[in-house]
C-alpha cells in the first residue's frame, strides 16, 4: 500500500434513505412531512433578494437563534443552529465527546451515532434495548465519556417518559448528555426544561420533520450558555457560514407560525393513530410510536419481501437489513390518501 493510501481516513459512511428519481411514488421511507411548510415560508421566499446571494450570511445566525430562543423562552445564547440536526449532533460529538471512556447510546438507534464516533475516533459502547425495544436507564449508570439517545427513539418510535430521561441525566452529571428530539413534536414531552436545571444537558431538534423543511437543512441545540459557547467555538473553527440566507429566512418564518405547525403535527398524529389500527387489522405489530413513523413487523410475511413488493408498486418504506430489526419496516406517516393506498397494497401483499 502506498503511503498516501495508508494515510486516508477510512470510514464506513452512513447510508441515507433512498430519494427515488422516478415521479409517481408514495414516499414513506425518510420520515419527511407530507405537508408543505407554513404559508409564511412562501411569503418569506417572495421577499428574498437574489442580489443578496453575493453576500455572506450572518455568521452568528442571529435572526434564527433569536426566533428559536423566543419560541422556547430561553436566552439567545442558549441556542446553536446547524445544517440539519445531523450537523448539530456531529458538532456536539466533536466538541463534547473527547474522553478516553466510551460514549453510550442504544444498540438499536439512529445509525449515524456510530458513524460519527468512528469518524472522530471516539470510543463507544452500545447499550442493548430490552425485548420490547425499551431503553433501560440503568444501562447508562456506568462510567462513560458521554451519553446520547433519541427520544422518541429511532427507528422504533418509542417514547421514554421524562422521569426516565431525568434518571439517566441524574446518573450522568460528569458528562454531556445529548437528547436527540428529532421526533418529539409528534406526541412526546420535550426535555427542554432540563437544560436550565442541569448544566450538562443538550437538547437537539430539527425543522426537518414537524416543520416540513428537510430540504432546507435546519437543526438546533439548546443548552446552557457554556455548552453553546463551546459548540460555537468548534463550529467557528470548522466553517463560519454553515447556514445560508435562504434557510435562515425560511426558518424564522416557520418558527413564528405556531398555528400552522400545530395543525400539521396534529393531523399527522391523527393519521398515525388510524394507521396503527389498519396495520393491526392486517396482522402487523409494532412498538407504540409517538413519532411520524411506525416500526412494524408482520406475523407471517417477512419484512424484506413486503419492502420489495411495495417498491414494485412504487411505495417506498425503509428496511434495515441488520440483526434484531431485519424483520421490521419503518413506515413514515404520510397523508390519509397515501396511507390508504399503502394499506390497499399491504392487503394484497399479506393476503
Ligand atoms: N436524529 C434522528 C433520530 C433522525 O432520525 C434524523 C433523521 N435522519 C436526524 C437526527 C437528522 O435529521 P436532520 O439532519 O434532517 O435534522
Amino acid at each position: 500500500m502506498k503511503e498516501w493510501e495508508s494515510n486516508i481516513r477510512r470510514v464506513e459512511p452512513y447510508v441515507p434513505g433512498e430519494q427515488p428519481k422516478i415521479s409517481d411514488v408514495i414516499k414513506l421511507n425518510t420520515n419527511e412531512n407530507p405537508y408543505p411548510p407554513s404559508p409564511a415560508v412562501k411569503e418569506a421566499a417572495k421577499k428574498l433578494n437574489i442580489n443578496d446571494c453575493r453576500l455572506y450570511p450572518d455568521p452568528e445566525v442571529s435572526d434564527l437563534t433569536g426566533a428559536i430562543a423566543e419560541f422556547y423562552g430561553v436566552d439567545k445564547d442558549q441556542v446553536f443552529v446547524g445544517v440539519g440536526s445531523d450537523d448539530v449532533i456531529s458538532m456536539c460529538f466533536l466538541t463534547f465527546f473527547n474522553s478516553d471512556k466510551p460514549i453510550l447510546f442504544p444498540n438499536i438507534s439512529y445509525s449515524f451515532y456510530s458513524v460519527w464516533a468512528d469518524l472522530y475516533r471516539i470510543p463507544y459502547e452500545k447499550q442493548p434495548l430490552d425485548k420490547d425495544f425499551k431503553i433501560n436507564p440503568s444501562d447508562y449508570y456506568k462510567d462513560n465519556g458521554g451519553v446520547i439517545f433519541p427520544n422518541p427513539n429511532a427507528p422504533t418510535g418509542l417514547y421514554m417518559e421524562l422521569d426516565a430521561v431525568e434518571d439517566i441525566i441524574r446518573h450522568n452529571q460528569d458528562v454531556v448528555v445529548i437528547i436527540d428530539e428529532a421526533y418529539i413534536d409528534f406526541g412526546g414531552k420535550s426535555a427542554m426544561d432540563f437544560v436550565n436545571k442541569y448544566e450538562n444537558v443538550m437538547v437537539v431538534q430539527t425543522f426537518s420533520k414537524s416543520r416540513s423543511m428537510a430540504g432546507m437543512r435546519i437543526g438546533y441545540a439548546i443548552a446552557n450558555k457554556a455548552l453553546i459557547k463551546a459548540l460555537n467555538d468548534v463550529k467557528f473553527s470548522f466553517n463560519s457560514y454553515t447556514m445560508n440566507r435562504t434557510s435562515i429566512a425560511y426558518g424564522v418564518a416557520s418558527i413564528n407560525d405556531n398555528e400552522y405547525f400545530e395543525k400539521c403535527v396534529n393531523k399527522i398524529i391523527e393519521t398515525r393513530e388510524a394507521a396503527k389500527k389498519s396495520l393491526t387489522e392486517l396482522g402487523f405489530s409494532f412498538p407504540d410510536s409517538k413519532s411520524n413513523f411506525i416500526f412494524a413487523t408482520h406475523k407471517s410475511v417477512p419484512a424484506k419481501e413486503i419492502f420489495e413488493k411495495l417498491k414494485e408498486k412504487h411505495i417506498f418504506v425503509r428496511y434495515f437489513n441488520q440483526p434484531i430489526i431485519d424483520n421490521y419496516l419503518r413506515i413514515t406517516v404520510g397523508t390519509d390518501e397515501e396511507m390508504s393506498k399503502l394499506m390497499d397494497a399491504l392487503k394484497e401483499i399479506v393476503a
